[in-house]
């Protein structure tokens, strides 16, 4: 998966999301939610993608497990202290989405 792929499946999942947040009557959320565009290609700043095997460790499932931990925490961070957690919370799910996307492929994750 290619750069311009991660962005527009970014993109989609974010304006699904915001659309979401607004019928959730949560539009002030959607602010919380840009984070996720930059994040969403961090790791293929990290690691470029220049050539198959490129997927290190900012790539792997231990990584991907690690963010889930991070998202649960900040989940409850954002419902229980301060809705300004969300601000952190969306900039991870963007690198899960990219992760996720690239978890289909062919390759896959490594561990
Ligand atoms: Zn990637």
């Amino acid at each position: 998966m290619n750069r311009n792929q991660h962005i527009w499946l970014s993109v989609f999942f974010s304006l699904a999301l915001g659309l979401l947040l607004w019928k959730l009557k949560l539009p002030n959320l959607f602010i919380y939610s840009l984070p996720m565009y930059p994040t969403a290609i961090l790791p293929d700043f990290i690691e470029p993608a220049l050539d198959p095997n490129h997927r290190k460790f900012f790539h792997s499932k231990r990584m991907f497990k690690f963010l889930v931990i991070c998202l649960v925490i900040l989940l409850l961070l954002a419902s229980f202290k301060s809705q300004h957690y969300f601000f952190w919370f969306f900039g991870v799910l963007g690198y899960l989405l990219h992760l996720i996307a690239e978890s289909l492929t062919f390759k896959g994750l490594p561990n």
